[in-house]
C-alpha cells in the first residue's frame, strides 16, 4: 500500500510525496523530526508535518542565500546563520575561501543530529569544519545577547510558527542590526507570495523602519509549492544594485565555487525582476 507524507500547506491546500521509506521519525522538544526516502525528490526533512528540504531542490534555495549576498558584498569574512539544523546553508557559506568563521545558531539539535545522519548529501562536512562555530539555542537571544559582530546573517527560518515566531518579530530584526557591521547584509527567506503575500510585505515593512535598504528577491524552489520563493534582504547598503554590478562576475570566477546548480552572475541581477503581483506587496515599490 502507497503511503504519502501530506504537507497541508495552507487552508485548502496540500501536497504530497511518496513515501518509500522513514528513515527517522521522532519528537524533539520542539516540533516532530521526519527524514524519509521519497519517490520523486531524494531524502526529504519535515519540521511539524512541513518540507523544510529536499535533497531533490535544496540547491535553489541554499545557493540563492548565500553566493548572492556573499559575491555582492565581496568581503564577507564573518558569518551568522540563524536556524538552517540541515547545514545546507552552513555548506555553500563554507564554500568561500574567504569567510574565516560561521556561527550558526539552530534551536533543535535533533534536527543536527539527523541531518548529519541521514542528510549528509546536504551538508558534507560543513558541521565538521574548522571555521564552524555551532550553538544549540535560540537565535532570538543569541542576537540579543552576543559580542560577535558579523558581515551577512542568513535567517534560514520555517514559517512562523512554535519556536520560529521570534524570528519575524521586529526586536530580532532590531538585534540583528545591532550586530551587522557597517556594509553588512542581512537575508532571509519569507514563503511563497502567491500563497503567503502578507508575511512578505509584513517583513519588508519591519525591515524599512530600521535598515536604510531593503527588498525582495526571487527563487523557484519546486517543492516549495504555488511558484516563486521570495526571499528578503535588508541592510545599509543596496543589494540590488550590488549584485547587479560588474565586480560579482570577476567574484564568481575569482570564488571557483563547485557545483552549483542554480545561482550565476545572470540570475544574480534577474532575481531582483520583480513581476507587478510581488511588487504591489512590498511597501514603496509601485506596479508598472
Ligand atoms: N530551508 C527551510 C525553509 O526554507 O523553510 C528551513 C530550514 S531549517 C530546517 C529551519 C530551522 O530553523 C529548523 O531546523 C528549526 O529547528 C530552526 N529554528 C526554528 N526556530 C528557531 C529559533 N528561534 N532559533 C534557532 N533556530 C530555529
Amino acid at each position: 500500500m502507497t503511503k504519502w507524507f501530506n504537507e497541508t500547506l495552507y487552508a485548502g491546500f496540500r501536497q504530497s510525496h511518496e513515501i518509500k521509506k522513514i528513515l527517522f521519525e521522532g519528537k524533539s522538544k520542539y516540533q516532530k523530526v521526519v527524514v524519509f526516502e521519497s519517490a520523486r525528490y531524494g531524502r526529504i526533512l519535515g519540521l511539524d508535518g512541513v518540507v523544510q528540504c529536499t535533497e531533490g531542490d535544496e540547491f535553489v534555495y541554499h545557493e540563492m542565500l548565500t553566493h548572492l549576498p556573499i559575491l555582492a558584498h565581496g568581503k564577507v569574512r564573518d558569518v551568522l546563520i540563524v536556524g538552517g539544523g540541515d547545514g545546507g546553508i552552513l555548506e555553500e557559506v563554507l564554500k568561500h575561501k574567504s569567510v574565516r568563521r560561521a556561527t550558526m545558531v539552530e534551536i533543535d539539535d535533533v534536527v543536527i543530529d539527523v541531518s548529519k545522519k541521514f542528510l549528509s548529501s546536504i551538508c558534507g562536512k560543513a558541521f565538521k569544519d574548522k571555521r564552524t562555530n555551532l550553538v544549540v539555542g535560540d537565535g532570538a537571544a543569541w542576537v540579543r545577547d552576543t559580542e560577535e559582530r558579523y558581515d551577512l546573517i542568513i535567517v534560514d527560518r520555517p514559517d512562523p510558527v512554535g519556536p520560529a515566531t521570534v524570528l519575524f518579530s521586529a526586536e530580532f530584526y532590531k538585534n540583528c542590526k545591532r550586530v551587522m557591521k557597517p556594509g553588512a547584509i542581512l537575508v532571509a527567506q519569507n514563503g511563497v507570495p502567491h500563497m503567503q503575500g502578507p508575511e512578505l510585505t509584513d517583513a519588508v515593512k519591519l525591515f524599512q523602519k530600521i535598515w536604510k535598504n531593503s527588498g525582495s528577491y526571487l527563487a523557484v524552489v519546486p517543492t516549495y509549492v504555488c511558484g516563486f520563493m521570495s526571499l528578503t534582504w535588508a541592510s545599509d547598503q543596496d543589494l540590488a544594485k550590488a549584485s547587479a554590478s560588474k565586480s560579482v562576475a570577476a567574484r564568481f570566477k575569482k570564488a571557483a565555487l563547485k557545483g552549483l546548480r542554480y545561482y550565476n552572475p545572470d540570475i544574480a541581477t534577474a532575481a531582483f525582476g520583480l513581476p507587478n503581483f510581488v511588487r504591489k506587496l512590498i511597501p514603496g515599490v509601485k506596479p508598472y
